[in-house]
């Protein structure tokens, strides 16, 4: 292995595509597989999800939620029985038809989401209002049989969890997908760092099977937008067809409104791209797996710099830092300082002869590369003051970057011009009529990422058609 790997990522300005891919084999996240449009996730990428899990995974459950786990496999009749879902699905279910040597007398497919499933119980375990709410989460792997893939963005198989709830009526449902939403949002912007976008999807964006359905829209440093995170009001749709019935306080039988929510493997690629520069990877100290790397300079007493900084270790993991001590003697503290930029650890510390003698170290920060000087004694309670700074450094820049990708257009032309020329979101007014959504997108490449809860009209005439309108929308080019 060329010891000099770091050095050689590409340049986001040069081309942003081929730095994600350096930069996600560079720093250790993932591996191309065997498989056509899988990925190994490797340890370093892992602990990401990890982390994504615990801290999203405890939310889940604070907000009323238990964890469960369903079959991977769905019987093709269950799956066939909503017909929107089916239509939205039908194009990328991968098909079990053999098993051993036997033809199955039925095609089970890979879930590609388990609403389908989840119905079929939630029939048999909803009986009375007072069987409700049902409110359940899994994390768990889907396969979408996908064309084109791009690690940790598009793969065939993912990870993600999925929540599934069934209530009484459409408020309590409501309140559910928005809650759930919030929960989102609070996650991915003070956990990752990145402003998102909340708002209600169109009509022709939304989930198959759904009455409404909300995300939050995050803004990646190559001006293209991502879907962070995604909550369905399903309505009573599923619940019509699957036949999940309860009788409520009069005894008088109804079908039950639900639910679903999830986000994906796909935040990975959302954090390394709304973050990352030229260096590597930038994690927000709250969702790194290592949040202090502390690489010893050896020279004559290298016994004593090592017993001190491995004492510096434990007294900063009993201040509840998540850190490391690089101590491999085959590389030189020049190319661990790139390797552990390069893996986006927030804060590195370098202790050497000279600093034992003053009974100090150096902090380096990786969101600005600046260094202080630390005293020995007083090291933890630095640490973690810098670190706080750290994350909120590190959000404050993502959302100057969106302020400053914000554009507004009044006619398809504008639209261009900005597309054309800067990349971003872009503020617009829509009539609501689906039409014109496709002929923007037709013309432009981009599409309505959502209708934002926060409306600011821009104008009072749609983008496309002209016709008045009172609805502004978030265009941009999407992952
Ligand atoms: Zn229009």
């Amino acid at each position: 292995m060329s010891k000099e790997f770091v050095k050689e990522i590409t340049a986001q300005s040069e081309d942003f595509s081929q730095w994600y891919l350096d930069v996600i084999l560079k720093a250790g996240l993932v591996d191309y597989s065997p498989v056509k449009g899988c990925m190994v996730i490797k340890p370093y990428g892992y602990a990401i999800w990890e982390q994504i899990q615990n801290i999203l995974g405890q939310m889940i459950k604070d907000t009323g939620h238990d964890n469960m786990y369903f079959p991977l496999f769905i019987p093709e009749s269950l799956l066939q029985k909503e017909v929107e879902h089916v239509e939205g699905f039908a194009p990328e279910v991968a098909w079990v038809t053999q098993g051993g040597q036997n033809e199955l007398g039925e095609r089970l497919a890979i879930r590609p989401t388990s609403e389908t499933i989840v119905c079929a119980m939630l029939a048999d375990w909803i009986q009375s209002h007072r069987d409700l709410p049902v409110l359940l989460n899994q994390w768990a792997n889907v396969v979408r049989w996908e064309k084109s893939t791009r690690p940790f963005l598009r793969t065939t198989e993912f990870l993600w969890q999925e929540g599934h709830t069934a209530h009484a009526n459409y408020r309590e449902a409501e309140d559910e997908a928005l809650l759930m939403l919030d929960t989102y949002t609070d996650f991915v912007q003070r956990y990752l760092a990145i402003p998102v976008i909340k708002g209600q999807k169109s009509e022709k964006e939304k989930f198959a099977g759904a009455l409404q359905t909300y995300s939050i829209e995050a803004l990646m440093k190559d001006g293209k937008a991502l879907q962070a995170g995604t909550s369905h009001n399903l309505g009573q749709h599923f619940a019509k067809v699957f036949n999940i019935q309860y009788s409520n306080a009069q005894g008088v039988l109804e079908y039950v409104w639900q639910t679903s929510w999830g986000v994906s493997t796909r935040l990975i690629g959302g954090l390394i791209m709304a973050h990352g520069d030229d260096r590597g990877l930038k994690l927000p100290p709250e969702i790194a797996p290592i949040q202090v790397i502390i690489v010893p300079i050896l020279a004559n007493n290298s016994k004593e710099v090592l017993q001190t900084a491995n004492n510096l270790a434990q007294q900063l993991q009993q201040a509840g830092i998540r850190v490391q001590l690089d101590d491999r003697d085959q590389y030189r503290p020049g190319w661990k300082f790139n390797e552990w930029e390069m893996k986006g650890v927030p804060l590195r510390i370098e202790i050497g002869p000279k600093d034992l003698e003053k009974n100090q170290l150096v902090l380096v920060r990786r969101d600005t590369g600046n260094k202080t000087v630390a005293q020995l004694t007083t090291a933890s309670s630095q640490v973690q003051e810098l670190l706080i700074k750290i994350q909120t450094n590190i959000y404050r820049q993502a959302q100057e970057f969106v302020t400053s990708h914000t554009f507004i257009a009044k006619n398809i032309t504008e639209l261009k011009q900005i597309l054309d020329n800067q990349t971003g979101y872009v503020q617009a007014m829509w009539c609501e009529n689906q039409e014109c959504e496709l002929q923007v997108k037709e013309q432009t490449r981009a599409t309505i990422r959502n209708i934002p809860f926060n409306q600011q009209p821009v104008s009072e005439s749609c983008i496309c058609c002209g016709k008045p309108t009172r609805t502004m929308v978030y265009f941009a080019r999407a992952y």
